[in-house]
């Protein structure tokens, strides 16, 4: 999937695209979806693509939304960051290649892996009562000449 930046700008909240396209991070505690306990999957903000699940998020005190696993292997990719003299490992997904935050070698067990990510760069779809699924009607709105 290859979207310009304009098409991007055009898509994303400004904040959105901060973190999405630009590595950027949100405050702790600022987003919407740290203290989140609702079921249900999270989507990708960028692609919609589905990236983690309620089941494997947990409270880590960070002030993000923590996972301690994706949905699956390849829904998010993971690349070393040694940008500002740390090593950081990055989170993107897999689909659409924007930025959803970092992975920690501190999560609990089973996995002892921390995705610490951003409320921005996620959707949820909540799983009592979807809403999310009639996403074509909104894409085709007319406009008027
Ligand atoms: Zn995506």
């Amino acid at each position: 999937m290859e979207m310009t930046d304009a098409e991007w700008r055009e898509q994303l909240s400004e904040e959105e695209y901060e973190v999405l396209r630009k590595q950027g991070t949100e405050g702790a505690f600022a987003g919407k979806y740290w203290d989140e306990k609702a079921g249900g999957t999270y989507r990708c903000k960028g692609c919609g693509e589905p990236v983690f699940s309620s089941d494997t998020k947990f409270d880590s005190g960070s002030g993000w939304p923590s996972f301690y696993e994706p949905v699956e292997g390849s829904a998010v990719e993971t690349e070393t960051d040694h940008s500002l003299g740390m090593t950081r490992t990055e989170v993107h997904c897999g689909k659409c290649g924007g930025h959803l935050g970092h992975l920690f070698p501190d999560g609990p067990q089973p996995s002892g892996q921390r995705y610490c990510i951003n409320s921005c760069s996620l959707d949820l779809h909540r799983s009592d009562g979807d809403p999310g699924i009639s996403a074509e009607a909104a894409s085709d709105t007319a406009e008027e000449g």
